[in-house]
């Protein structure tokens, strides 16, 4: 089935014209069917041959793709495998709509036979629906896809999925999945605020408090705004394919109530090559829309289309895909209301210096052209939203947003370039409350703070902090937002997964020791550190206090640290001819080289799996009072705003079996 995307605009063209001939009703029913049997064939599978191509030149015994490589299977070979997705023990929501797939590998993808069966708690459900889209990944793969299904009641459902074909004996494979709706506490939220806080892991918000209030005898001055939040849990972050999450199928877990895998946002992985063509299942934007028809808000310090933004919105295998997430933020289903942060460099013409594209669309124009005002400086931003914009577009560099440190703190003119203007993330929260919160629907707002995140990756602590500081100042506004108006607001707090940076204790950056690590204070000899703010905005006047925090790092590359802040940001390592991670020469260039634990290809240290605290103020905020799957963080927001998903009617036959 080349080109045949899963897409749930609608089946695409081809999808079934091979099929259609091929089914089998096996019963009659009003909503769907419970049981389907889909043959493979007929395939002509110019994908699977690309994919075979793909592999590239001579397979070798350590490839580890080999395996999927080979040609003929005997005929006394098993079906290697069938897979089902969504996962076993996923939870849903009534209604919320969702693709099905079954992969069976190890067979001949013209004589397969997949048999689906769908078990309720009453007997046999009625969801399958539609033309099943079937493809061939592999040359022994064979697929079936069902398109934008939903169960209609809560309950307990098992799908029972079987694949043969002529040349192998059947497999079977079973999952059973859990449908819930919404139960409601006796207020409901009708906005809900939700802070990401990439890689704030308990360590920066310790930081964080550490710097911005400050701390005698042991005694806070103060508390974060996260901290005075009314409830608080932990979260854990694991992913489909591995126990350790990277900000994209961690986010998509919040969006969706699924787990994904890394890279991966709004589908589950499946075999197939191509990002596009991976099961899907409704996010927080299109379910939002089409059932209380809520406005969607999207701010981050990272560039727009970087996973935690485009998780809000976009469906793919592949979060490097730039131009297709903001392809899909432009479809009316996906498409966020307000829109603020980095990465113009996706929006601008081949032609424009900075641009990514490789065509010659200016995607600001063509959101302008669909109601949206645009704003690239903070200059801008206050003028478009005085004119009180229904639709809000706010692009202010090319990818990332600069650091707090190097953009408000202590603008250096050779970081900040030509973007002298940018807004704080306290501004771009604001103005996103300002457009949203005229919506009558309610909204839903995501702020990121994206740079926490990637100044750990460096080991950069100093301006990892300060971005810290930022978010808990952006949080502090919203709740002050929220208690200013009569609609009800749940705000959310949380991280996509903890990060590899350690408050240890002090440096005493005056002695002049060697080695560096001779001034590190443990224990009693660590006392305090002497970060003043003096003008009181909340940030210590400078990160270069005479006794400094004392960051240590879990997992890091081969790097030499002196443990002072750093003024000019510098990555740790840099890959060599040999594709190795080696100190930067000119970061703490006198200092004693730390040996990394890291694989030697590592140029940054990397993301841990420990849980990641979340908190939650307003509507349901009891629900976050818990240990929490990250999935569930979506299953508690849907009951905070008392969302029950209404049935579509639906028009089918109870069973079916395709025909050859
Ligand atoms: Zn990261």
């Amino acid at each position: 089935m080349p080109g045949a995307t899963i897409d749930q605009d609608g089946p695409p063209e081809d999808a079934g014209k091979q099929g259609l001939s091929r089914r089998r009703f096996l019963g009659t029913g009003a909503g769907g069917v419970a049981a389907a049997v889909v043959f493979g064939s007929g395939l002509r599978p110019a994908a699977a041959a690309a994919a075979g191509d793909a592999a590239g030149g001579k397979l070798t015994a350590t490839d580890p793709h080999a395996h999927t490589g080979r040609a003929v299977s005997s005929a006394q070979a098993s079906v290697d495998g069938v897979r089902i997705l969504p996962i076993d023990r996923a939870k849903f929501q009534a209604n919320v709509r969702f693709d099905l797939r079954v992969e069976a590998t190890g067979v001949d993808p013209e004589t397969a036979r997949i048999q689906i069966r769908v078990q309720g708690s009453d007997g046999p459900a009625d969801i399958l629906t539609g033309e099943p889209v079937r493809t061939s990944s592999a040359p022994d793969s064979f697929e079936v896809t069902y398109l934008g299904l939903r169960y209609p009641d809560p309950g307990t459902y098992t799908i029972t999925a079987i694949a043969a074909s002529r040349t192998s004996a059947p497999a079977t494979a079973r999952v059973t999945h859990e449908v819930v709706v919404a139960h409601a506490g006796a207020t409901s939220a009708t906005n809900v605020i939700f802070f990401l806080g990439d890689g704030m892991g308990q360590p920066a918000i310790t930081a964080a408090r550490l710097l911005s209030k400050g701390i005698t005898e042991g005694k806070y001055h103060g508390l974060l705004e996260m901290d005075l939040m009314e409830q608080r849990g932990l979260v854990t972050t694991s992913g489909v394919d591995s126990i350790a999450t990277d900000s994209a199928n961690s986010m998509s877990a919040y969006m969706t109530g699924h787990k994904s895998s890394v890279n991966a946002m709004g589908v589950y992985v499946g075999n197939d090559p191509d990002p596009n063509r991976h099961p899907r299942v409704e996010n927080v934007s299109e379910l939002f829309k089409r059932t209380r028809d809520m406005a969607i808000g999207v701010v981050t310090t990272a560039d727009v289309a970087d996973a935690t933004p485009a998780a809000v919105w976009a469906h793919t295998r592949q979060r490097a895909e730039f131009l297709d997430i903001i392809d899909q933020a432009l479809r009316e289903r996906q498409r966020p209301h307000v829109l603020l942060g980095g990465g113009r460099a996706t929006f601008l013409p081949q032609s424009e210096e900075g641009s990514i594209r490789d065509d010659d669309r200016d995607v600001i124009e063509e959101f302008e052209a669909l109601g949206y005002a645009y704003a690239g400086t903070e200059t801008e931003l206050r003028e478009a939203v005085a004119d009180d914009p229904t639709r809000l577009l706010g692009l202010f560099t090319l990818g990332t947003m600069n650091v707090y440190l190097d953009r408000e703190h202590d603008p250096d003119p050779e970081v900040l370039g030509e973007f002298t203007d940018q807004p704080t993330l306290m501004d771009m929260t604001r103005a996103a409350l300002d457009v949203l919160g005229r919506h009558d629907e309610g909204f839903f707002l995501m702020v990121e703070a994206a740079s926490i995140d990637k100044m750990e990756h460096p080991l950069d602590g100093p301006r990892a902090v300060y971005d810290a500081i930022e978010f808990d100042q952006s949080i502090g506004l919203a709740k002050q937002w929220a208690s200013t108006r009569s609609e009800n607001t749940l705000i959310i707090v949380t991280a996509d997964h903890n990060h590899s940076m350690s408050i240890v204790g002090t440096h005493d950056a005056r002695e002049d020791l060697d080695p560096d690590r001779q001034s590190n204070g443990v224990y009693a000899d660590a006392g305090y550190p002497t970060y003043v703010d003096s003008d009181g905005d909340g940030f210590p006047d400078t990160p270069d206090a005479d006794v400094q925090l004392f960051f240590g790092w879990s997992n890091h590359p081969d790097h030499r640290d002196d443990f002072e802040h750093n003024e000019t940001f510098l990555q740790p390592a840099l890959l060599n001819e040999d594709g190795i991670a080696v100190p930067n020469p000119d970061r703490d260039p006198d200092a004693l080289v730390q040996i990394g634990n890291l694989p030697l290809n590592q140029t940054n240290c990397v993301h841990t799996v420990e849980d990641v605290p979340v908190f939650a103020s307003g509507p349901g905020a009891a629900g976050f009072n818990a240990v929490l799957d990250n999935t569930e963080v979506f299953h508690r927001m849907i009951d905070a705003l008392g969302l029950v998903v209404g049935e579509e009617p639906g028009a089918g036959e109870s069973e079916v079996e395709v025909l050859p």
